[in-house]
C-alpha cells in the first residue's frame, strides 16, 4: 500500500487471530493509544504497527528470508525449502500464505506499453508496484480501475499535484456507505453489521464455504465487488475527472508518452498520458507462484473454473502437506479470505489440522 493510503476494513473487522486478547483495540489500549471507531478509518501504519507488535506478542521467532523454492524432499511427505540465501530447510509440511504477492494482474493490451515490463518507471505500473505516489507530481496520470485502489490512488495522485483521470469500465462507482453506529432495531435485524460490512452481503454470501462448485465460484465473483470506501469519497467525487463505461482499447507508447484510445458511449477518443496506473486487482492463479516447483504445482488440483487450489476443509491441497491460506482459498471458502476477518476461522483450521505433521522428538 503507498504511503498515506488507509485501510477500508473497520477496527472490529481488522483483529488478527489470537487464542486471547490481541484485537487492534487491545493493543491500542496497552500502548496508550487513541480508541479508533466506525468512524476512524486506519492508517496503514497503524495496522503495520499493530502487525509487528502482535508478532512479537505471539509469534516469537520469526526468519527474515525469502523463500525461492518448495519442491518435494527426498521421502514423500514432506518438502525442501530453499531460501535466497542459499540456505535449505527441510519442513514435514508447508503453508503458503503470500497474500497478494505475485499475483497483480495487467490487462494485456496495456502490457504492450511496457516490453521491458511494468513498474514505477515503465509507462505503465501496477498499484502494488507502489509505496510512493508523488514521484508522479505534475505529470499527466490515467488510472484504470473502479475500486478502492483505484479512487484511492487517484486521490493521493491529485493531492501529490499530479494531473490525473480515472478510467472506469463499469457504469457507475460505488460507494460505501457511512457507518450508523446507533441504527435502530429493526434496520439492525434487517442488515446486521458485520467485518464485511451491511451493504446488501449477508453473512451467508460472505462467508466460509457457503454452497459448493459453481454457486460457490459466482459467489467469489459476485460478493463484495469494487467499491470506494465512504472516508475517501470527499476526496474523489467533484475534485477527480472520473469517466465511466470508458474501455482502454488500445495504448501504444510513444517517446515517454503513453498514447490511448477509449471507447465510451459517445464513441472512440484519444488520450495522451505520462503513465497508466493499472489498479486491475489480481488473478488468483497458483502457477504465478514461481517459487512452488512446476511438478508440486502440477500435482495441486485446482477449483474447476478457476487457477486457484481445490482445498480440503483443513485449507490442506491435493499434495499431502501442502496447505494454502489468504486469497488464494477465496475461491474454496469465500471472499472473506482476502480480508484480514477471514484469518481467525483459516489460522485456527490450518494450525489444528498441520499439527498432526509435527513429529515427536
Ligand atoms: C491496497 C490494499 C488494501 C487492502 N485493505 C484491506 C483492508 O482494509 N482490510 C482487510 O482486511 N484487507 C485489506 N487488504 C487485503 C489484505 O492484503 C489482506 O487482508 C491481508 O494483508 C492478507 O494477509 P495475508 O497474510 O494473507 O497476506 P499479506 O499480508 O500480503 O502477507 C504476505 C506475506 O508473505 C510474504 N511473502 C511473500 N512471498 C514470499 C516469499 N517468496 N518468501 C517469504 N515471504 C514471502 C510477504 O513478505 C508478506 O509478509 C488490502 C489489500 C490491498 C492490496
Amino acid at each position: 500500500m503507498a504511503t498515506g493510503m488507509f485501510l477500508k476494513s473497520t477496527p472490529d473487522a481488522t483483529d488478527l487471530s489470537a487464542p486471547e486478547s490481541g484485537g487492534l483495540s487491545d493493543f491500542r489500549r496497552l500502548h496508550g493509544e487513541s480508541e479508533l471507531t466506525e468512524l476512524t478509518p486506519i492508517p496503514c501504519d497503524v495496522f503495520v504497527r499493530y502487525g509487528q507488535r502482535f508478532q512479537k506478542r505471539y509469534v516469537g521467532d520469526v526468519e527474515p528470508a525469502r523463500v525461492a523454492s518448495v519442491d518435494r524432499g527426498p521421502s514423500a511427505p514432506g518438502f525442501v525449502v530453499g531460501l535466497d540465501d542459499g540456505r535449505q530447510l527441510t519442513a514435514a509440511a508447508v503453508v503458503v500464505a503470500t497474500g497478494l504477492n505475485g499475483l497483480a494482474y495487467i490487462p494485456k493490451e496495456l502490457l504492450r506499453l511496457a516490453p521491458e515490463g511494468a513498474g514505477a518507471g515503465a509507462l505503465v505500473s501496477h498499484t502494488s508496484h507502489h509505496s510512493d505516489l508523488s514521484r508522479y507530481a505534475g505529470q499527466r496520470i490515467a488510472v484504470i480501475g473502479g475500486g478502492q485502489s483505484a479512487l484511492e490512488s487517484a486521490a493521493l495522485l491529485h493531492e501529490a499535484e499530479a494531473h490525473v483521470q480515472v478510467l472506469v469500465r463499469e457504469r457507475s462507482v460505488r460507494w460505501g456507505s457511512v457507518p450508523q453506529p446507533n441504527r435502530p432495531w429493526p434496520q439492525r435485524l434487517a442488515q446486521p453489521a458485520s467485518p464485511w460490512g451491511r451493504a446488501g452481503h449477508s453473512p451467508r454470501s460472505a462467508g466460509h464455504q457457503a454452497g459448493c462448485g459453481g454457486s460457490r465460484l459466482l459467489l467469489f465473483h459476485r460478493a463484495l465487488g469494487p467499491s470506494g470506501g465512504w472516508w475517501l469519497r470527499d476526496r474523489v467525487e467533484g475534485v477527480v475527472p472520473v469517466r465511466t463505461s470508458c474501455r482502454v482499447t488500445r495504448a501504444e507508447a510513444s517517446g515517454s508518452t503513453a498514447r490511448l484510445e477509449l471507447t465510451g458511449p459517445g464513441g472512440s477518443e484519444r488520450l495522451a498520458v505520462d503513465h497508466m496506473l493499472a489498479a486491475t486487482g489480481y488473478r488468483l492463479d497458483i502457477d504465478a507462484l514461481a517459487f512452488l516447483a512446476p511438478a508440486l504445482r502440477r500435482g495441486v488440483v485446482r477449483v474447476p473454473g478457476s487457477k486457484a487450489p481445490r482445498l480440503t476443509s483443513t485449507f490442506e491441497t491435493s499434495v499431502p502437506g501442502l496447505y494454502v491460506t489468504g486469497s488464494l482459498a477465496a475461491p474454496m471458502f469465500g471472499p472473506m479470505m482476502r480480508f484480514v476477518a477471514g484469518t481467525e476461522y483459516a489460522a485456527a483450521c490450518v494450525a489444528r489440522d498441520a499439527a498432526r505433521w509435527v513429529v515427536a522428538p
